[in-house]
């Protein structure tokens, strides 16, 4: 569903994409695991040309992204994604959150999309916080807020970068529970995450990242008990 061909990264003189060759199925969950400044986000915000690249291609769905113009804003529409920090509209309810995307975006009509974004919320724990501000609630359901509204474009693939990482620990799972849930219900998924219980509940495969280079992957099983590169032990001996 998602490829990525011999893709280069600069920025200026620091090359932080290193021809990068990811596939990732329908259906599949790929986890991103590597130490700081490896690359994962900026790899990440690639695939939906957050970033542009130097060289290689990105294929969603068997359609190339293009640099820019209507093609790219279409496919952008079909990659969801969460990041760390929240990113809610903060002068907007939880409601209007989720259903600002697919009434501008996607010119669905105002009553369709509330109840598509109850729907949504009910499925991630927060429908009773439908008409709060973000800032009432817990960092743990605006994330889930911030899932419903990824959720709420219909894409056909979700990005996640470090969405537990801001959240205090008693929240974690609480996120990591609907991206189970998701990963469940045959959601494709790339998720940046040093959540290693998450890797091994719900991933299919575990990519391991240092320096800007794929040094291995592997099902998550393999990965943590025989990780087969030098790298990747010691990453692992300092985070397990
Ligand atoms: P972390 O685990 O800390 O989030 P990461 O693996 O996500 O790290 P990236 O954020 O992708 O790493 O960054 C990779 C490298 O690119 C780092 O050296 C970073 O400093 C650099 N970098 C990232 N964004 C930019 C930018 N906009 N301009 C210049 N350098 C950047
Ligand atoms: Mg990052």
């Amino acid at each position: 569903l998602v490829e990525l061909r011999g893709v280069d990264k600069h920025f200026g003189p620091l090359h932080v994409l290193k021809q990068i060759d990811l596939t990732v199925a329908r259906g599949e969950v790929v986890v991103i695991i590597g130490p700081s400044g490896s690359g994962k986000s900026t790899l990440c915000r690639t695939i939906n040309r957050l970033e542009t690249i130097d060289a290689g291609t990105i294929t969603i769905d068997g359609r190339e992204l293009p640099a820019e113009g209507r093609e790219l804003a279409r496919l952008r529409a079909d990659v969801g994604m969460v990041f760390q920090s929240f990113n809610l509209f903060a002068h907007k309810t939880v409601l209007e959150n989720v259903t600002l995307g697919p009434i501008k975006a996607k010119g669905v009509k105002r009553a369709a999309a509330r109840s598509r974004a109850m729907e949504l919320l009910d499925r991630v724990g927060v429908a009773n916080q439908a008409e709060k501000l973000p800032a009432q609630l817990s960092g743990g359901q605006q994330q889930r807020v911030a899932v419903a509204r990824a959720l709420a474009m219909d894409p056909k693939v979700m990005l996640f970068d470090e969405p537990t990482s801001a959240l205090d620990p008693e929240m974690i799972n609480e996120v990591l529970d609907v991206m189970v849930g998701l990963a469940r219900d045959g959601m494709t998924m790339l998720v940046v995450t040093h959540e290693m219980g998450f890797a091994r509940r719900a991933a299919n495969r575990v990519v391991f990242m240092d320096g800007g280079e794929i040094v291995e992957q592997a099902d998550p099983e393999t990965f943590f008990t025989s990780p087969s590169s030098a790298r990747a032990r010691d990453f692992l001996s300092k985070i397990l």
